[in-house]
């Protein structure tokens, strides 16, 4: 019997487990004998009771198991762990706020069996996103396609089945520095797209800050792009080009009407206008730079606490 592992990484979910955990028990039911289920959680350094709620399940439901990280890692690390500790044929990876609906798990698995090896999700309609987040999401998407090399494709998320093929190949790819996004239009394979209507949470606050989906936005950018860096290139040689035609009319002027109006004002200007193309330059390079920085020091992307299993839980509880 083929095994499909449900992915699920939780970062402070405790009101949502519950209900998650009703619904995918709920849908293996309709699968029993034809598929086996591993609904594995990814406790990305929770400090509520995500992990002790996880635990108490997989005591009951041998199917349920986490691997705790040693503290919160992100999203896209998070997802790396479950990769890695997933032993299904296929896995289906989703958010435990239940914005990701269940009941589009059954389309996934149908397509699936029809040979694609990944079945992504593209969402439809966003309930409850702010006018802002999907403001900045629409412009972002905009200047990504034009940066990527490999196609990121919009309103397509994280909640996908992928193949036992397409995991292998993303478990090669150790980078830290992670954008999952672009990993899976890197690794290739057969896909398909199915549409979802996103929920709203279902309870809780989002995790994103902010701060954290710039960090996104810019790691979807340099991740997979060369290009930042040649943009730089460009610019120096359009700014130097001005700068020189400028020159040869301000000797022209000189020459036919005699010496110019002081040119303190031009000067400011294109004084600041340089270093100001300098700065936002330097800045793109010490992006790459940090990135190898961070990469060159070979550290594995995350460490784990425990893995929770149901034999092990029976084990710890008998010492
Ligand atoms: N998440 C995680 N680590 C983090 C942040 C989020 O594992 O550092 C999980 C979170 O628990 C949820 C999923 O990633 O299952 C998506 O997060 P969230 O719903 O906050 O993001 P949004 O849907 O608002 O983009
Ligand atoms: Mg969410």
């Amino acid at each position: 019997m083929k095994k499909i592992t449900i992915c699920v990484p939780m970062y402070n979910e405790e009101e949502n487990l519950a209900v998650l955990y009703d619904k995918l028990d709920l849908l293996s039911k309709e699968y029993i004998g034809s598929y086996e289920f591993e609904f594995l959680f990814v406790n990305d350094g929770s400090m509520d009771q995500s992990l002790s709620i996880v635990k108490t399940l997989s005591k009951e439901d041998s199917r349920v198991k986490c691997v705790d990280l040693s503290r919160n890692f992100g999203k896209e690390i998070a997802m790396l762990a479950g990769f890695d500790y997933a032993t299904g044929d296929a896995i289906i990876i989703m958010d435990a706020d239940l914005q990701h609906p269940p009941s589009t798990i059954p389309k996934m698995i149908v397509e699936w069996e029809k040979g694609y090896q990944d079945v992504y999700g593209k969402r439809v309609t966003r309930h409850g996103e702010s006018f802002f987040k999907k403001a900045f999401s629409k412009m972002y998407y905009k200047i990504l396609t034009r940066f990527s090399s490999v196609p990121v494709i919009p309103a397509v998320g994280d909640f996908r089945l992928l193949d036992r093929k397409c995991i292998d190949s993303i478990k090669k790819i150790r980078e830290t520095q992670r954008y999952t996004k672009g990993i899976y239009m890197w690794i290739g394979f057969k896909k398909k797209e199915i549409t979802f209507e996103a929920n709203e949470r279902f309870a809780g606050e989002t995790k994103w800050q902010f701060k954290s989906l710039v960090k996104l936005a810019i790691d979807g950018i340099i991740s997979d792009s060369v290009v930042p860096l040649r943009l730089s290139l460009y610019s120096g040689v359009a700014i130097a080009t001005f700068s020189f035609l400028y020159l040869i009319y301000t000797l022209i002027t000189t020459l036919v009407h005699g010496s110019a109006t002081p040119g303190y004002p031009t000067l400011t200007i294109l004084l600041l206008f340089l270093s100001g193309t300098q700065l936002f330059f330097m800045g793109i390079i010490g992006e790459y730079i940090g990135k190898i920085f961070i990469e060159v020091k070979r550290r594995p992307p995350y460490l784990v606490q425990e893995f929770v299993t149901q034999e092990q839980t029976d084990k710890d509880d008998e010492i």
